[in-house]
């Protein structure tokens, strides 16, 4: 067996996370990464099981990957309740609690060994907490993911460390369910005492939580986020209904009158949010009281799902199953309520200096991440090392994002 290896990774940013960790250490190794559009010998699929989609992607992309005559290994949330499909397409699997075994068991599979850079994030992802035991009634990641498990704090100080060494910016925490990072340390340490840790012992110019839920931001922790300007001043909350009936068949810790007084006292930072369209049971007037909020909350970026019914759920067996077409239709009218949102939150950011942090460029043209989580277009003027964090005057609306012009030089670099 060859040394040319590839990761496909679907879902959430803590498979990315461990996507990463898996690349770099391979590289270490002596393997060689290639992108999914190469030859390679070796293809890690790191799988989701979300939605009935992510199933359907999943299976899609390892017929892909055998296709092309490689040693396939899956592994993943997919993994846990789909054995038999994988041993019937004669593929190795290895699941989500034995993944970080995955370096070493390429490793005893292949002898050879030669360089290569992986491309990883430009944000670096550096993954804090493992699991969940909340149990929303809807999903299937506590029931494939498991207990809470928090990385010890040396271990994300020596991650975030080695990521602002290597030049780059800002770094986001990640995590299955975060607000309960230290829960499972039996002693008090919190996901604010691990900020605190971060921002005393560590260079790295900005931190980026990912999503978190609403009653897990303590005070502390909101006034931290706010004070702090290496913080990045974006949180991301899920809602997933403005509905206290719906709400509570989901299983959700947390009322529509709780969301708004709390969303209240994070005026100022920028709020994003998930929402569940086609729940079960969800009437034509709970789905008026869901868009109703997000419109008074006027969060500033929707990610909208339709409810995808998954065995091992309790909500599997529920009745009053809402069907496809009232589902897509629910689905396009909070898009469409977003949009507009997202409209207003770019335009009152045109005309404003962002610190953003880049990602990549094509053909002259460089975009990144601002820390109130928008991406920026703009013309790359000399060398821009991707990761760093550049500041930019932004312009006008462009693409999903907005243009902004590089500041060289204390100049604004205007085309
Ligand atoms: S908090 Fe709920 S939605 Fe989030 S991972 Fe846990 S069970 Fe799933």
């Amino acid at each position: 067996m060859g040394n040319k290896f590839s990761i496909y990774t679907l879902g959430c940013k803590v498979n990315q996370a461990e996507s990463d960790w898996i690349a770099s250490r391979l590289v270490n190794k002596g393997f060689r990464y290639c992108s999914f559009d190469e030859d390679f010998d070796i293809c890690i699929i790191n799988t989701c099981t979300v939605t009935s989609k992510s199933d359907k992607k999943t299976r899609q992309i390892i017929r892909r990957a055998k296709k092309k005559g490689c040693m396939v290994i899956v592994t993943g949330c997919f993994v846990a309740f789909n054995k038999g499909f994988l041993k019937a397409e004669g593929v190795r699997y290895i699941p989500n609690k034995d993944k970080e075994k995955i370096p070493q068991t390429i490793e005893d599979l292949s002898q050879a060994a030669s360089k290569g850079k992986p491309r990883l994030h430009t944000r670096p992802l550096v993954k804090i907490q493992d699991g969940c035991e909340q149990f929303c009634s809807y999903c299937i990641v506590a029931v494939v993911r498991g207990k809470y498990r928090s990385v010890l704090p040396g271990t994300v100080l020596e991650n975030i460390n080695n990521a602002s060494e290597a030049g780059y910016g800002e770094v986001v925490l990640t995590g299955i369910h975060i607000g309960k990072y230290g829960i499972d340390f039996g002693k008090d340490y919190n996901l604010f005492n691990l900020l605190e840790d971060i921002l005393d012992n560590t260079n790295i110019k900005r931190i980026r939580l990912s999503s978190i839920e609403i009653n897990e931001i303590s005070s502390e922790l909101l006034n931290l986020i706010k004070e702090n300007k290496r913080i990045a001043p974006h949180l991301h909350i899920p809602l997933q209904s403005g509905s206290n009936r719906i709400l509570k068949l989901m299983g959700r810790p947390y009322s529509r009158e709780y969301f708004l007084e709390k969303t209240e006292n994070i005026r100022g930072l920028t709020i994003t949010t998930d929402v569940m369209v086609g729940f079960p049971q969800e009437s034509e007037k709970d789905f008026k009281k869901t868009c109703e909020i997000v419109k008074d909350i006027r969060f500033s970026k929707l990610h909208v799902f339709k409810y995808s019914k998954r065995e091992h759920t309790r909500a599997y067996s529920m009745d009053g199953q809402i069907p496809p077409i009232i589902k897509k239709r629910r689905s396009r009218k909070l898009i469409d309520i977003g949009k507009k949102l997202r409209e207003s939150f770019l335009k009152s950011n045109t005309g404003k200096i962002l610190d953003v942090a880049f990602e990549r460029q094509h053909n002259g043209i460089g975009y990144g991440t601002s820390g109130n989580y928008i991406k920026v277009f703009f013309k790359i003027r000399g060398r821009v090392k991707e990761g760093s964090i550049i500041k930019i005057k932004t312009s006008h609306m462009y693409k999903n994002g907005l243009w902004g012009d590089m500041y060289i030089n204390k100049v604004f670099m205007v085309k």
